[in-house]
């Protein structure tokens, strides 16, 4: 999978790109990535990407016809300018195509779904903004998607193209070294997903089904007059798999109920559920 970043700060991006997972993945050509300089497609002498805001007010915009340029650079061209295709032949051109995202406040939330979806594509170009933003008419004429990160405000695109993108790139096939780790966290796939794979779901672990994951412990199993629990070390892995389904019901009814509503959720979640509601209150 290749990710295409296009930011006024390609520096930003070296570190990141070095270590951990993202240096593996693209170290065994699982990920590329080409990170593109904005101010390389401005024609004047100040190499200018902004200007003022039309209708006054505070703060720059980032001009259009640079990106326009960039974007055609990477073979982009105004969504109305490509060829129309059948619905079968959308179908078929969609998981070996590109998405085209601008990083912006104003996007849909950027979750694992729409990471697990992202990471079906051959290729993701992510627009980084700044300053006041990028001139509407970018994200009109060349976006599929606005995805923000957050409910807060950053002072440019970078971060949130490094977030999506790591967010993305650990979902592919082959990157994380145990396959089926990228299964068994927060916001996974529920078990009945997961059985399709050749391996199931391991007899001590469940799959998130939409939930948090449930805490994790290593040695020492005492640890400043905490012990690690009990469970976790008498290798009964039926035990060991119901704890966990508890905690992970536990954390998310104390930190993200609102996952609750949308979770996959079986007879005996909602027997433990029930159990647990009135001791939380
Ligand atoms: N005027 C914009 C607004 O109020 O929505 C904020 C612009 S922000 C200072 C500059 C750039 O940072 C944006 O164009 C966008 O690319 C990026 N950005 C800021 N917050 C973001 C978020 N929560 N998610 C994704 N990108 C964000």
């Amino acid at each position: 999978m290749r990710f295409e970043i296009v930011t006024i700060f390609p520096g930003l991006f070296a570190g990141f790109f070095e270590h951990g997972i993202v240096r593996r993945a693209q170290a065994e050509g699982l990920v590329t990535v080409g990170v593109h300089d904005l101010r390389a497609f401005t024609h004047d002498r100040h190499r200018t990407v902004d200007d003022r805001p039309f209708g006054g007010g505070e703060g720059m915009v980032l001009k259009p016809e640079p990106l326009a340029e960039a974007l055609l650079s990477l073979g982009i061209t105004p969504k109305a300018e490509r060829p129309s295709l059948s619905q079968s032949q959308i179908q078929e051109a969609d998981a070996a195509s590109t998405r085209v995202i601008l990083l912006s406040a104003q996007g849909q939330p950027f979750t694992q779904a729409v990471a697990r979806d992202l990471a079906r594509f051959d290729r993701v170009i992510l627009i980084c903004g700044r300053y006041e933003g990028v001139d509407e008419r970018i994200s009109q004429l060349y976006c599929d998607l606005e995805l923000s990160i957050g409910d807060y405000v950053l002072s440019g695109g970078e971060l949130a193209a490094a977030v999506v993108l790591d967010a993305t790139m650990r979902l592919i096939p082959g990157v994380l070294g145990n396959e089926a780790s990228g299964e068994f966290e927060s916001f996974g796939l529920a078990d009945t997903a997961i059985i399709t794979n050749q391996r199931g779901v391991p007899r001590s672990q469940h799959g998130a089904g939409g939930l948090l994951d449930y805490p994790h412990y290593t040695r020492p199993a005492e640890f400043c007059g905490l012990r690690a629990p009990e469970v976790l070390l008498n290798g009964d892995h039926l035990q060991i798999r119901r704890w966990r389904r508890e905690q992970q019901l536990r954390k998310t009814l104390a930190n993200r109920p609102d996952l609750l509503k949308r979770a996959v959720l079986s007879d005996e979640d909602l027997r433990l559920l029930r159990s647990i509601e009135p001791e939380e209150k």
